[in-house]
C-alpha cells in the first residue's frame, strides 16, 4: 500500500503518525494508497521550517519570486497530463473537466506572475509642505491554506501562488481524500527554484488544522470547504489574532425568464447542474422557472437530455463520460439520502438517479442526473446544499418571487439569470444578495485577476480569493510619512499639523 506523507522543507517525508485515511478511486471502489493523518508536532515542524524560510524568503527581490512562478507555471503545462490523471482517479471528474480545473489553477499563477507591479503601492508628493507619503505592500509571514475535496488542483491555487509571490511561506493541509495532487505541486515549485521550507504540505484532519488555527507563528488562514468547518476555521483563527477567509456551501440558483431562450438555458444547465457530478460549489442546484409554461417546456426538455448522457469513469472510456461517480461511498449514500428525503416530503421526481448502475465499474460511487419538480422552501432538498447531480425546479409566478428566493437563502456563492431582456439582468445584477452573478452565463467564476467570494454564509471575512482581493489578503499596507532635514524650517510645532 501506498502511504503519502508531508513535503516539508523542500522534501516528502514520511510522517510518524500511526493514523491514516483510505484513499480510494471513486470509479472502481478500489483503495489507491492510504494517507497519514499528520501529528501535532509534524504540523508545527512545518510551521517552524516556513518561519524559518521567511526570514530569507522576504527579501528575495518580488522580481525574482515573479520568475520562480513563470517557470512553475511552465512545469505545470509540462506535466499537465499527469496531473489532471492523478485528479481524476482520486476525485472522479472527467479528465477533461481535470484539464479545466488545472487551467483555471495555472491562471492564478499567471496573475501571480505579475507580482512586482501588484504590490507596487501608493505614493504622494507633497501631502504637506516637503512632506511625502508612500506606501508599502508587505508580506505577512507565515499562510496556511486548508483545501476541500472537490478541486484538488485549483483551490490551493487560488491561495499559495500569491501568498509566495508576495514574500509569504505557506503550510497547505489538503483535504485527505485526494493528498497526491498537493505533494506533485509541491515539487514542481522546487523544480520551479522555490528555495526549500517556502512551501510545505500538511496532510491531516482535525488535528492538524487546529494547529494552523491556533499557532501564534501562523498570521492568516485561508480557508474553502463546507459552512459549519468554515465557521469554525473563522471564529478559531480570528479569536488567535489571524487573517481570515473562510469560503463555505453553496445553493446557486438559476433564474429562467419566460423570453429565455429554451436551448440556450437547457444546454447551459446540464453542464451546470450535472458537471463534475454536482460536486462544485458553483453548480446550479436549483432552477426557478418563472410561470408553468417555462417550467414544462424546461423539464421536457431535460429529459431529453439526461436520456442521452453519458456516466461513467472518468478516463479510459473511447468516448469520454459526461459525468462521473462522487467523491465516496458515503457522500454517495448521502445523496441518495436526500433524494428520498425529496420524494418522502411530497417533490415530484422526474429523473431518479439512485437506480443508475455503471455497467463493469459496479462498486463505483456513481449516481445517475436526478430531476425533481414542485420542490419548495422547507423541503431539506431546497434548503440544504446536497453537493451531487440533483437539480430541483422551483416554479414561481413573478420574477420578483424568484428574486425574493434566492435573497432569503442562507446561502449566497453563485447565481444566474437567463433572459433576453437587459432591463431585467441589470436590475437583478444590482439587487440580488449573491457574491457572483451570471447573466446569461450559468457558472459565473471569476478570472484569476478578479476576486472569488460568495456572500452570506457563503463566506467567512472580507477579502475573497485572488484577484486584488488575494493580494490585499496576503500584503499588511504600511504607510510612510518622510519630511527631509532641509525640509524643517520652522522651531517646534505643537499644535496638529495640517496642510499649510
Ligand atoms: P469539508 O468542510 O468537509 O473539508 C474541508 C477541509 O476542512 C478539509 O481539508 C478537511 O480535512 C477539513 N476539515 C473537515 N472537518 C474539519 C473539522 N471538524 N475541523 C477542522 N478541519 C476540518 O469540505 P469538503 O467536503 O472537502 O468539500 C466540499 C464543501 O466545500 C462543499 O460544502 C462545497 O460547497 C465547499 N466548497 C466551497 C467553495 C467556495 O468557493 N465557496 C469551493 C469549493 C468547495
Amino acid at each position: 500500500m501506498n502511504t503519502l506523507g508531508n513535503f516539508i522543507n523542500g522534501q516528502n517525508m514520511a510522517s510518524t503518525s500511526s493514523e491514516f485515511a483510505a484513499v480510494y478511486n471513486p470509479a472502481t471502489g478500489e483503495q489507491t494508497a492510504q494517507v497519514s493523518l499528520s501529528t501535532v508536532a509534524e504540523t508545527e515542524h512545518a510551521i517552524e521550517v516556513a518561519q524559518t524560510a521567511y526570514e530569507s524568503w522576504k527579501k528575495v527581490t518580488p522580481l525574482n519570486r515573479s520568475r520562480v512562478m513563470f517557470k512553475f507555471k511552465e512545469l505545470l503545462e509540462a506535466n499537465k497530463t499527469s496531473i489532471a490523471e492523478a485528479i481524476t482517479s482520486e476525485h472522479g471528474k472527467v479528465f477533461s473537466d481535470a484539464l479545466g480545473e488545472l487551467t483555471r489553477g495555472i491562471e492564478v499563477v499567471e496573475f501571480a506572475c505579475g507580482i512586482p507591479h501588484l504590490v507596487k503601492g501608493e505614493h504622494s508628493l507633497n501631502v504637506g509642505r516637503g512632506v511625502d507619503s508612500h506606501s508599502l505592500m508587505q508580506p505577512l509571514g507565515v499562510c496556511a491554506g486548508i483545501a476541500p475535496f472537490n478541486f484538488p488542483a485549483m483551490v490551493p491555487m487560488w491561495m499559495f501562488p500569491i501568498a509566495i509571490a508576495a514574500g509569504n511561506t505557506f503550510v497547505l493541509k489538503p483535504s485527505e481524500k485526494d493528498p497526491t495532487v498537493p505533494l506533485m505541486l509541491a515539487k514542481l515549485l522546487k523544480e520551479a527554484g522555490l528555495p526549500d521550507g517556502v512551501f510545505n504540505v500538511v496532510n491531516g484532519d482535525k488535528t492538524s488544522v487546529d494547529v494552523l488555527l491556533t499557532d501564534e507563528r501562523v498570521q492568516a488562514v485561508s480557508f474553502v470547504g463546507s459552512t459549519p468547518i468554515a465557521e469554525y476555521i473563522y471564529e478559531t483563527a480570528s479569536k488567535s489574532g489571524k487573517r481570515v477567509q473562510a469560503l463555505g456551501g453553496a445553493k446557486n440558483h438559476m433564474i429562467v425568464m419566460p423570453d429565455a431562450d429554451p436551448s440556450q438555458v437547457v444546454q447551459s444547465l446540464m453542464g451546470a447542474a450535472y458537471g463534475s457530478a454536482g460536486e462544485r460549489c458553483m453548480a446550479i442546484s436549483v432552477a426557478v422557472c418563472v410561470g408553468d409554461a417555462v417550467a414544462d417546456k424546461l423539464i421536457g426538455m431535460m429529459q431529453n437530455e439526461i436520456g442521452q448522457m453519458r456516466v461513467g469513469p472518468g478516463m479510459g472510456l473511447e468516448q469520454e463520460a459526461h459525468m462521473g461517480p462522487l467523491i465516496s461511498k458515503e457522500h454517495a449514500a448521502k445523496v441518495k439520502s436526500y433524494i428520498d428525503s425529496g420524494v418522502e416530503q411530497g417533490a415530484t421526481l422526474v429523473e431518479d438517479g439512485r437506480v443508475f448502475v455503471c455497467d463493469g465499474n459496479e462498486n463505483g460511487y456513481f449516481i445517475g442526473p436526478t430531476l425533481f419538480d414542485n420542490v419548495k422552501p422547507g423541503m431539506r432538498i431546497y434548503d440544504e446544499e446536497i453537493f451531487g447531480p440533483v437539480l430541483a425546479v422551483v416554479r414561481v409566478d413573478t420574477y420578483e418571487e424568484a428574486v425574493a428566493l434566492i435573497n432569503d437563502h442562507e446561502y449566497g456563492n453563485g447565481t444566474s439569470i437567463f433572459t433576453r431582456d437587459g432591463d431585467t439582468a441589470r436590475q437583478f445584477s444590482e439587487e440580488i444578495q449573491v457574491g457572483m452573478v451570471g447573466i446569461n452565463v450559468p457558472i459565473p467564476v471569476p478570472m484569476a485577476f478578479h476576486s472569488f467570494g460568495g456572500w452570506k454564509r457563503s463566506l467567512f471575512g472580507p477579502l475573497h480569493m485572488h484577484g486584488q482581493d488575494g493580494v490585499r489578503f496576503y500584503t499588511r499596507m504600511k504607510a510612510i510619512t518622510a519630511r527631509w532635514p532641509s525640509g524643517i524650517r520652522t522651531g517646534n510645532e505643537f499644535t496638529m499639523p495640517t496642510m499649510k
